[in-house]
């Protein structure tokens, strides 16, 4: 992956959130924010926080799981068979 733009940062701050970022992209991801202020504001705002809470909790939910409730939040799919 190439430099990443201070404009990209917060797509991937929401999967690297949720654990689901790529190693690649989340190495871009960090790259970026070593050097730049701006952005490292933002992921400390973003990740450091909730990260400490999950860290915290010790909760490891399996990606399945993880779908069904994205989708549940999401409001896409309301009509399970
Ligand atoms: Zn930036």
């Amino acid at each position: 992956m190439s430099e990443l733009r201070c404009d990209e940062c917060p797509a991937l701050l929401d999967d690297c959130a949720a654990g689901t970022l790529p190693d690649d992209a989340r190495r871009a991801l960090e790259a970026h924010v070593a050097s730049c202020e701006r952005c490292a504001r933002l992921v400390h705002d973003y990740l450091v926080l909730p990260a400490l809470v999950r860290r915290a909790t010790d909760v490891q939910m399996p990606y399945e799981i993880e779908l069904r409730l994205r989708r549940l939040l999401a409001g896409t799919r309301r009509r399970e068979p």
